[in-house]
């Protein structure tokens, strides 16, 4: 298959192929934009690259007949000495990689045709400047130097000449820049800058595929679960140059407000600059409308331009754009990248404008999405001290101490401390510090900046362009209006009003918990709301999974039922026993016949049943999975270390050890090396007498009250960790005996399902015997994904999984997103062998993957009748449900 192609090959569907920018360069040629000609090297090449350490043999032949067609077309050679064909060099991967400056500009300069083009352009200076940037790009990101070396040179030469504005070095300065650049060059790499121009491009595609495994990349497709192994396109541009003169500059641009999603022109331009200097934030840029003023003919151009291709995408687009003399060039666009409340608004706004249909809307928007909605707000009443404000350039409250470096950042998070990660402006290597950061604030650089855009891609608070502070990160402090604020000192950042308080602010439930709260209604005027409801509403019509909620509370209960759930999905008994019970349940364990058992089970169960009274009122007329008790009975014992110290003591001290004793030798009864394999679930039932009857006379007796006050209690009784049907059979003959009795001492009926929890991987795999004495299955995927993997749940998170997910060995951890392959292959055993024995089998599923989007669309694929999430993610499994049956 070929490797290379032309701009004029490609499409906007190949992404895979071509890289997201390569597949939407060639989509706009195709539209007759004026994209400079260029040509794209596929991804595939990048895959071999990275399997063999060097590019596929054929590629050189391909690259210059691609290099040929080029030279034919601009009329001009690279490395032509009298006016030189250049090029750029950018990466571009299938997903973008906002966090990644992979790119070389001017390639094609050197020594000689660096005078040719200044010739040229008639403009020496330019040609200079460009000449001493790609010696610095290319020894930055191809010869891995330290961009300091570069930057330090700069900075001499500007105080050499009395200045710190880049724009007062002359061409001779610039011309002396190039050759200290190309000492620093030898010096730093041993080697020359290479002067060949072809020798320059087949470096910098090697630096670009190799810059797929940097560190920093890694790092960025781990936070955004990015699989590791798509490669990186490379596409080969011919220059266009926004740095001829202040009637040439550079831009990005919005077709709708990315913050907001307001219709509107947003963007930033930049006079007389090149490439990367908008988004690195280097000067301050004006607004995008402004260059109506300073180029009407390049303004409306690019604003027909806006208007066709969001026609042609029917979504925001985001654009690169460069006026060379004012000619405006398309460099770049895409589907832009948008806050959370703007993907809501921009779905419906495209809908009333009739451009994309309901479901398409709802394909738009995400459950993640959905969960930032629902992060609380500083609360405007509060008293505060406001110290500037800067642009909101994404949302959300954070307070936190300020920290100046990303390694900084990363420290204090290990800590455990929140901070805000204060820079000038942001580059590639602060991803470390900006995702430990609870928030960003920059200095310069506007809502397209670096800071901007990577804090936006992660859904993280930042406010940037904050010219009013002054910034000095090795003194550690930020002076504003005669306050200095110093490391370890608190602040406040507001991501939406771009406001930055002194102290930390309090903060309050967002408009979107409100409104699922129904504390504010959908037609009270927010439009952000409106449009959550509008998505909402439709995700509920075509949704056809259910949505329960994980609570053992009442109050839990009455906060999910708001929120949409349909039901509880488990109510963990366990929890109940906590707090003051843990006296009843000590003696429980403690009993040494059954008198004392009998004794402290009676104790338990009005409490129970008061509990699971609360609990079926608050959810009245809707299902209740009550699961019976689960953990290990040690886990409601004092830590066994403790007690042999408290005992030793009280020994040495000459007092009796008295109940402490006791304690002890039951907790080294009870010890288990390793306790989630050992006594728990349906095991504690079988050898505990009277410890189920006790739950399920419980749960009996408060819904046969209910019955009697005329409501309608729904309970259904659920065993834990069953791994043979003989196991399920015997508890449930026990459930059922007390059910009967209950029912007929009360004299009322209702009707109890009773099924059990698949979480261990024999369940799944003979769920047609355990279905016999099943009426539904809840998938346990915490438990399942434990036993399947062999992995500790309580254990590994902080072991050895940040090494796996480096390696790549899952892109995410298999207990937080399902592991379709392992875990998922057995939950899609037991939906089939389940089923096949008891066709109105009720599926459900009550790990924490029902709240995980993916997971999710798993789960209706798959066949479950519902999901069961914690009470705050209802909402987003409710929107995921809908998502996954379009
Ligand atoms: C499970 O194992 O997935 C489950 C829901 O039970 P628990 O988390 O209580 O073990
Ligand atoms: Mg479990």
């Amino acid at each position: 298959p070929k490797l290379v192609y032309d701009f004029a090959e490609g499409n906007k569907d190949l992404k895979q192929l071509l890289g997201g920018k390569g597949a939407n360069l060639a989509e706009m040629t195709n539209l007759g934009l004026p994209v400079p000609p260029g040509f794209t090297i596929s991804a595939e090449a990048c895959k071999v690259f990275l399997a063999t350490g060097s590019v596929p043999p054929e590629l050189a032949d391909e690259i210059d007949h691609h290099v040929d067609a080029l030279q034919q077309k601009m009329g001009k050679k690279l490395g032509q000495a009298d006016d030189p064909l250049l090029v750029s060099v950018r990466s571009g991967a299938a997903v973008s990689m906002p966090g990644m400056m992979e790119t070389v500009l001017n390639v094609g300069l050197n020594d000689d045709s660096v005078n040719g083009l200044a010739h040229h352009s008639g403009n020496p200076r330019f040609a200079w400047d460009a000449y001493r940037r790609l010696i610095q790009m290319f020894g930055k990101t191809v010869l891995g130097m330290d961009g300091d070396v570069f930057e330090d040179a700069i900075e001499q030469a500007k105080q050499a000449k009395g200045t710190r504005n880049d724009l007062d070095l002359d061409a001779d300065d610039l011309k002396a820049l190039a050759t200290t650049f190309k000492a620093a060059v030898k010096e730093h790499t041993g080697r020359e800058f290479p002067q060949d121009p072809r020798e320059q491009m087949d470096l910098a595609i090697e630096a670009v595929f190799g810059s797929w495994n940097a560190e920093r990349a890694i790092l960025y497709r781990r936070q955004e679960r990015i699989p590791a192994d798509l490669g990186t396109a490379v596409n080969i541009c011919s220059m266009v140059f926004g740095n001829l003169g202040m009637d040439s500059g550079t831009g990005v641009a919005f077709t709708r407000d990315p913050a907001s999603g307001q219709p509107g022109v947003y963007g930033d331009y930049l006079q007389n600059a090149q490439g990367e200097d908008v988004v690195a934030g280097i000067r301050n840029t004006v607004p995008l409308a402004d260059l109506e003023t300073i180029d009407k003919k390049s303004y409306d151009d690019l604003m027909a331009i806006m208007a066709t291709l969001e026609g042609h995408y029917r979504d925001l687009c985001d654009i690169e754009f460069t006026v060379e003399r004012g000619k405006l060039w398309m460099l770049q666009t895409r589907v832009g990248k948008r806050t959370a409340g703007a993907a809501f608004r921009i779905a419906t706004s495209l809908i009333d404008e009739g451009v994309i249909g309901t479901d398409e809307a709802l394909k738009r928007v995400k459950g993640a999405q959905l969960a930032q909605l629902m992060f609380p707000r500083f609360d405007t009443d509060a008293e505060k001290k406001l110290i500037t404000k800067a642009i909101g350039a994404s949302p959300g409250a954070a307070s936190g101490q300020v920290v100046f470096t990303s390694a900084a950042a990363v420290e204090a998070a290990g800590r455990g401390e929140k901070v805000v990660l204060v820079r000038r402006e942001t580059n590639p290597d602060d991803l470390h510090g900006m995702i430990a950061a609870q928030g960003i604030l920059t200095s310069r650089g506007g809502k397209t900046s670096h800071a901007a855009v990577v804090a936006r891609g992660m859904g993280k608070t930042c406010v940037c362009g904050a010219e009013e502070l002054e910034v000095n990160s090795s003194a550690q402090t930020i002076t504003v209006n005669g306050t200095t604020i110093g490391a370890g000192d608190v602040i406040s950042i507001d991501g939406t009003t771009g406001e930055v308080f002194l102290g930390e602010v309090p903060v309050v439930p967002s408009p979107v918990v409100r409104y699922f709260e129904g504390t504010l209604a959908a037609d009270a005027g927010d439009e952000l709301v409106a449009s959550v409801h509008r998505l909402m509403a439709h995700a509920d019509e075509i949704r056809r999974l259910g949505v329960r909620t994980n609570a053992d509370t009442a109050e839990d209960a009455a906060r999910a039922r708001r929120f949409g759930a349909e039901g509880i999905g488990l109510c963990r008994t366990e929890h109940m026993f906590l707090g003051e019970r843990r006296a009843s349940v000590e003696r429980l364990i403690l009993a040494e016949n059954d008198t004392d058992r009998d004794a402290a089970l009676a104790e338990l169960e009005p409490l129970q049943r008061g509990d699971f009274l609360e609990l079926l009122a608050a959810m009245d007329g809707q299902p209740v999975t009550i699961r019976l008790i689960d953990p290990p009975l040690h886990e409601f014992l004092p830590s066994m270390e403790d007690l042999a110290v408290k005992v030793a003591l009280a020994k040495e001290r000459g007092e009796d050890p008295g109940h402490d004793a006791a304690l002890l030798s039951a907790v080294e009864r009870l010890h288990e090396q390793n306790p989630m394999l050992g006594l728990r679930g349906v095991r504690l039932g079988l050898v505990i007498p009277g410890l189920f009857a006790m739950q399920v006379r419980a749960i009996a007796s408060a819904a046969a009250e209910l019955k009697k006050q005329g409501k309608d209690p729904r309970p259904e009784i659920m065993i834990p960790l069953v791994g043979a049907v003989q196991e399920l059979q015997l508890a449930r003959d026990e459930v059922e005996q007390v059910l009967a009795e209950v029912a007929g001492s009360e004299g009322v009926e209702w009707v109890t399902p009773v099924g059990t929890m698949i979480e261990l991987p024999r369940a799944a795999v003979i769920a047609d015997q355990i279905a016999e004495a099943a009426e539904f299955f809840s998938f346990g995927t915490n438990d399942l994904t434990q036993t399947t993997w062999g992995f500790s749940r309580d254990d590994v998170e902080g072991s050895f999984f940040s090494r796996y997910l480096e390696k790549g060995i899952f892109a995410v951890s298999p207990f937080e997103s399902i592991d379709r392959e392992g875990v998922g292959a057995l939950v899609k055993t037991g939906v089939e062998r389940g089923r096949a024995t008891r066709p109105d089998l009720k599926l459900g599923i009550c790990g924490e993957h029902g709240g995980d989007p993916d997971s999710i669309h798993f789960f209706h694929e798959v066949g479950l009748d519902y999901v069961s999430c914690s009470p705050f993610r209802v909402p987003v499994a409710r929107l995921e449900a809908g998502r996954a049956a379009l």
